[in-house]
């Protein structure tokens, strides 16, 4: 097959994945082009939050801003009983965390999207195709090439990759045979969003109300907007939950009459499923098309967002000629795991939240007031394992771990100032030229790692520890890309 490639990546699915992907290899001089059969962003309810990770990807992608204007912080994230009784209680979503932004942030997902949007249109290198369905694909091993259905006729377009990026369902991943691990998650509820007329009447935290008589979540969402979801009980017909006379039967507890107005409603089966593979080929699977989480955690679109943040940069090197193609067979081994140890936890927050039984439920509550007593409750969700295995040297300090993004006094961010590249930062020179603002921040790392040099990859997270000389070397097995130490 020879015919000349129309761009190097090929993204099928233009959700907040799919968009991400294309703005952070857009970024990096890659031609990129995301297909999305849909002519409008999807309307109806889905993420309600995005964590510190998420926003400082949504940095590089040139839309933090946006979606920082209209996102708020909830008090505290309670777990409650059918008494009212607190069983967990996580808070200071406010604090500013690893990533450089406010812990948890609640968000309207369709307004997130827009802004993704609005920042990939400024991409030179990057096309989005809206109503352009992908009907087939074939990878010839040199290439991919995707048969489309557009407004316009049938089209065809070659690229060097594809990635799915379309969602749950994903074609992508259907022609290509991967098979869901399931583990072990399904539960039925209606999700409502409102409108918020007067805000004093709603709470400030967001609730878990795990009453086995209704199992229910109030959230907060973007300015202006309130969310509440409802298990859906064994013999309940979802079509007559969703009618607007059973939702304000649901509502009336709250006391909201006349301070919210309904937006928006669905019905969604909340799963815990991951693919088998990642990879096949010259094609990717990212987002909701490689892995589905019960949404208690907040983490399914923080997770697309990670996945994009993985590619972008392996991918850019590849495409460019500064990597082996073998690079993109680490994007699974680092991703999994994380993702495995997201979908336990919103697992064992959704078996908390989801018991129906009174018995099930009161030795929950029993277990948790123990829990209580003996000082044995997390005060916040369990850290992410580091990256194990894939791109970086395993057992030097730090290694595969997560690196902050620091803030200076004056409010300037640490990636603002050095860019979407690998980073070389070498201790004796925090006190210099840009890092200098960050100087106290950089050496309590150093000290904390027992670290002469450090090198940061481009997704940010720690290559290795040493010296920079052998950082410099070792990073050659990775990318030929020219390492410039940064001051
Ligand atoms: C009730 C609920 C609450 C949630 N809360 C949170 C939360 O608080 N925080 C969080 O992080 N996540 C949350 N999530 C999860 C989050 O919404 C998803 O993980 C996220 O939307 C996945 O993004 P994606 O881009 O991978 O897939 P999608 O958003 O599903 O996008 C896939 C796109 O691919 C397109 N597509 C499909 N087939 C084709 C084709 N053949 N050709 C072209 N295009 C195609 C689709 O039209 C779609 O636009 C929640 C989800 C639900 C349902």
């Amino acid at each position: 097959m020879s015919r000349k490639f129309d761009y190097d990546v090929l993204i099928i699915g233009g959700g907040p994945t799919g968009v991400t992907l294309a703005s952070l290899l857009a970024r990096r001089d890659v031609r990129v082009m995301v297909a999305e059969k849909e002519a409008e962003i999807f309307p109806l309810p889905r993420a309600a939050h995005i964590d510190h990770e998420g926003m400082r990807i949504l940095q590089e992608a040139g839309a933090v801003e946006a979606v920082m204007a209209t996102s708020r912080r909830a008090d505290r994230y309670e777990f409650r009983n059918a008494r009212g009784n607190l069983l967990l209680c996580f808070d200071g979503a406010e604090k500013i965390g690893p990533g450089g932004w406010p812990v948890a942030n609640m968000i309207h997902q369709p307004s997130v999207e827009a802004a993704l949007r609005s920042a990939l249109a400024e991409q030179q290198n990057a096309e989005l195709r809206s109503q352009w369905e992908m009907l087939s694909f074939e990878d010839d091993g040199e290439g991919v090439t995707a048969n489309f259905l557009t407004p316009d006729g049938e089209r065809v377009v070659r690229a060097r990759y594809l990635v799915g990026a379309d969602g749950a369902r994903s074609p992508v991943r259907k022609a290509c045979n991967i098979a869901f691990e399931d583990l072990g998650f399904e539960e039925p509820w209606l999700v409502v969003d409102v409108m918020v007329d007067d805000p004093s009447r709603l709470p400030g935290a967001n609730l878990q109300i795990c009453d086995p008589a209704r199992p229910t979540t109030c959230v907060l969402m973007g300015e202006g907007r309130h969310r509440w979801e409802f298990m859906i009980l064994p013999g309940e017909k979802p079509e007559e939950l969703s009618e607007d006379s059973s939702i304000a039967r649901l509502l009336a507890p709250w006391k909201v009459k006349g301070a919210v107005r309904i937006e928006r409603k669905a019905v969604y089966t909340f799963r815990a499923r991951i693919a088998q593979e990642w990879r096949k080929g010259r094609i990717m699977l990212a987002g909701d098309a490689a892995h589905q989480t019960p949404p208690f955690a907040g983490q399914g679109l923080c997770s697309g967002l990670r996945d994009a943040s993985n590619l972008a940069w392996k991918l850019a090197a590849v495409i460019h000629a500064e990597a082996d193609d073998a690079l993109l067979d680490t994007y699974q081994p680092e991703r999994a795991p994380n993702l495995r140890a997201t979908i336990d936890m919103a697992i064992m927050m959704g078996r908390m939240v989801c018991t129906t039984s009174r018995i099930g439920a009161a030795i929950r509550d029993l277990k948790f007031r123990l829990a209580r007593m003996l000082g044995k409750l997390p005060d916040g969700p369990p850290a992410y394992p580091p990256i194990s295995a894939g791109a970086v040297r395993a057992g030097s300090p730090a290694a595969g771990s997560y690196f902050p993004q620091l803030i200076a006094n004056d409010g300037t961010r640490l990636d603002d100032v050095l860019g979407s590249d690998a980073w070389l930062i070498n201790r004796h020179d925090c006190d210099q030229g840009r890092l200098s603002p960050f100087a106290s921040d950089l050496l309590s790392w150093f000290d904390y790692h027992s670290a002469e040099a450090v090198l940061v990859r481009p997704d940010r997270h720690v290559f290795a520890t040493g010296s920079a000389d052998q950082l410099k070397l070792e990073w050659k097995t990775i990318s030929a890309k020219e390492l410039m130490e940064r001051q």
